[in-house]
């Protein structure tokens, strides 16, 4: 993670060095940026490593199996840093922030008392307050509510790396879904929206920084329904129509989405809005109206098949991925077919699948019906053989075509480039450093299941390349 340049310091502001361990989605990787910003008028950048910090930052993801051991694990290697520092004459504040904080807050605070800040998701901005509070308490600082001001309203403006030519950017966090299996309503909170204008302002820095593609994110991105520039309620298609208009942003993609808030407009958009990437990250979790009901989706296949459809008559080259969980309680043979069936109609360019785990205090948590490991394994195993074929065939199908790529990198080999197509793939061939940044064609001579290879089809001139 890129922490930010130096800031510009009062005679009186001591410098600080700061480490951040981040674990989990995207979310986490921006809200680690985020935390970092706004430390950084504390006089806080960035350290070599957590030996070399005056805070040590580790940011946590509930997701995976077995996380707050992880959790407690990782604090027992900084707790021993921590030690050699004191020993040193050096003070460390060791702050744990993410889901597992928010979820585990007071088993942190009794099992590993050393911690000094446990933070919520929802309370990065007082980070700056809780630092004070903890350099004065004799005891930790525990942050873990869900304030009634949202956080976007308090962060500092996102310190981007310069020259990072592809950039996250956050517009919605939260989720009111309640799906069986997940935690994020309990640790994130309900659906919060950013303002337009906000966002606007941080994409357009951004791309001033160099950022030609942007990624919303949000838990729930497609549940945007921010106040727009106008007053009014702007969902995610109004927004990403308003972001298009930013002059030298030529690529636009949105993730994590739900199928039930996806809206006409948006739907629309993929069809007319040219910077909107035909790629989209749509989690179906299972193709069992009888799982899907007891998982709590609110939504049947078939509702999913005629969404894709929708999705496909406005953008025919629509690419699809998924997320999908094997073996949630009461899943049966006939239920995981019937999941197999809806890939099968599906196609998907790539995918995500888990077996299913208990996530304590969750409605699945204790349901009846629990699969058997063996059964979840082989299930797995062959619902990933068939997403493995279907995303080699759909990168086998570019073999010969011409495709557009935004050059994001130089490659391993002296002499190559790489970047990312359209539908998110990854391709390499060779071409000039001056490529960097820009969107060029290229004609797909090889393909594997996770890349693609091609050859530059002219190399443009400095004319070509001048931004539009
Ligand atoms: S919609 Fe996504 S984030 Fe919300 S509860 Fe369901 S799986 Fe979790």
């Amino acid at each position: 993670m890129k922490l930010p340049a130096e800031p510009r310091l009062s005679p009186v502001t001591p410098r600080r060095r700061l480490h951040v361990i981040t674990w989990g989605c995207q979310m986490n990787v921006y809200d680690s940026g985020r935390m970092a910003d706004v430390l950084a008028p504390l006089g806080y950048t960035a350290a070599d490593g957590p030996a070399d910090a005056d805070m040590v930052i580790l940011n946590t993801c509930h997701i995976r199996e077995k996380a707050a051991e992880k959790v407690f694990s990782e604090l027992g290697r900084l707790r021993l840093i921590k030690e050699e520092r004191a020993a040193a004459g050096k003070s460390t504040i060791l702050a744990v922030a993410g889901c597992v904080a928010q979820a585990e807050g007071a088993e942190i605070t009794a099992r590993a008392p050393y911690v000094d800040i446990v933070l919520g998701p929802q309370t990065y901005h007082r980070l700056p307050e809780m630092v004070a509070r903890a350099h004065r308490a004799a005891g930790p600082v525990i942050e873990t509510d869900f304030p009634v001001e949202q956080k976007f309203d308090f962060l500092p403006e996102q310190q981007a790396a310069p020259g990072a030519l592809t950039a996250f950017l956050t517009v919605q966090e939260g989720c009111d879904k309640f799906c069986s299996f997940c935690v994020v309503p309990y640790t994130r909170g309900a659906e919060a929206s950013r303002p337009a204008a906000s966002v606007l302002a941080e994409a357009r820095r951004l791309v001033a920084n160099g950022a030609r593609e942007l990624t919303l994110l949000g838990q729930n991105v497609n549940a945007y329904h921010g106040e727009g520039t106008d007053g009014r309620d702007w969902g995610l298609a109004r927004l990403i129509r308003a972001l298009a208009e930013i002059p030298g942003l030529v690529r636009l993609r949105y993730t994590t989405s739900h199928p039930r808030d996806m809206e006409d407009d948006l739907i629309a958009a993929h069809g007319d809005v040219p910077a909107l990437m035909p790629f989209l990250h749509l989690p179906v979790q299972s193709g069992s109206d009888r799982i899907l009901a007891a998982m709590n989706r609110k939504h049947t296949a078939d509702d999913y098949r005629r969404l894709i459809d929708r999705l496909r008559a406005h953008r025919p080259d629509l690419a699809l991925s998924s997320d999908f969980i094997i073996g949630h309680p009461g899943e049966t043979a006939v239920d995981f077919a019937a999941t197999m069936r809806l890939i099968e109609d599906i196609g998907f360019a790539q995918a995500y699948s888990f077996k299913y785990s208990a996530r304590p205090g969750t409605p699945a948590a204790g349901a009846p019906g629990v699969v058997p490991e063996g059964e979840k394994d082989n299930r797995l195993a062959e619902l990933q053989a068939l997403l493995r074929d279907q995303q080699t065939a759909f990168n086998a199908e570019c073999t010969g075509r011409v495709i557009d790529v935004l050059v994001t990198h130089a490659g391993r080999r002296p002499g190559q480039l790489g970047g990312r197509s359209p539908y998110l793939q990854a391709i390499h061939f060779d071409g000039p450093m001056t490529l960097l940044g820009e969107v060029v064609p290229v004609k797909i001579t090889h393909t594997s299941t996770n890349s693609l290879s091609a050859a530059l089809i002219f190399t443009p001139s400095k004319q070509e390349l001048a931004p539009a």
